[in-house]
């Protein structure tokens, strides 16, 4: 059976990857200016179980990619020795802030949370990149902290949806274990829509890199939701299922309250 969304399928797609003709490059290096011409961008944003997205973290970097995680502050993601490891593995590190649901909304005290949780992760690595977290159950897109304040009074150099030109760069992230899904994208959305090239698989990804039609990308994935057996890809196919019934209510909801 060809599962999508396995272990042994994000191998395919790094080896796709590797040996497309683009070149593959974490957000921090691409924001420097590290790549000329075509590229993809690769990122991963580490909402839960980061020691098993430590074990992939591994395999890419056996494969020779290095990518961005970006690490949410909460008790089951900040684990200081296994983002040491990731760090070591070569890879880049950065925040997965989510400080205006931590703080109900009120911008000041966010900052403040802002300011406190990337010292205490700075404490354990390096960190040039920022990356909003998006929770479709809160009110606040955690990204907005950005109209009252600015991220490079912190030493930070960019925010992965703000600071890459998504007119030029197309974005496909898995979220709701498919790489067309914004159906079940709440909040993890940028302004412009890959939906235009038909790419709903891994294996529709892998054909279009190997392709070579788009000129740039970026790459989203949540590497803790690629199962490495059959059970564990049916447990957490149950488990994505339910999320994406309540985010499908959820985006009903917000589209009826606007009139959309
Ligand atoms: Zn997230």
């Amino acid at each position: 059976m060809n599962l999508d969304f396995t272990v042994e399928k994000y191998r395919e797609l790094c080896h796709a990857v590797l040996n497309s003709s683009y070149t593959p490059v974490p957000v921090g290096k691409y924001l420097v200016g590290g790549v000329d011409g075509r590229a993809i961008i690769l990122r991963h944003d580490v909402d839960d179980k980061i020691k098993y997205t430590l074990k992939l973290a591994k395999i890419e970097s056996e494969m020779g990619l290095t990518s961005t995680y970006y690490v949410r502050m909460v008790s089951k993601t900040f684990k200081p020795e296994i983002i040491r490891e990731m760090e070591d593995l070569g890879h880049e590190l950065g925040y997965h802030y989510e400080v205006l649901d931590k703080a109900g909304g009120d911008y000041e005290k966010a900052i403040g949370i802002f300011e406190d949780e990337l010292a205490e992760l700075r404490k354990v690595c390096d960190v040039k990149t920022i990356c909003m977290h998006g929770n479709p159950l809160t009110r606040w897109d955690n990204r907005d902290l950005w109209k009252h304040y600015d991220f490079k009074d912190f030493g930070i150099i960019g925010e992965a949806y703000l600071s890459i030109d998504y007119s030029d760069v197309v974005y496909f992230s898995d979220t709701g274990r498919t790489w067309a899904g914004e159906r079940y994208r709440v909040k993890d959305f940028v302004d412009t829509s890959s939906d235009s090239f038909g790419v709903r698989s891994t294996d529709d990804l892998i054909d279009l890199i190997n392709e070579g039609g788009v000129g740039r990308m970026c790459l989203l994935s949540h590497l803790d939701q690629w199962s490495d057996g059959y059970l564990s890809w049916i447990r957490t196919w149950a488990e994505r299922s339910v999320r994406n019934f309540v985010k499908a209510n959820v985006i009903r909801r917000v589209r009826r309250n606007y009139g959309k």
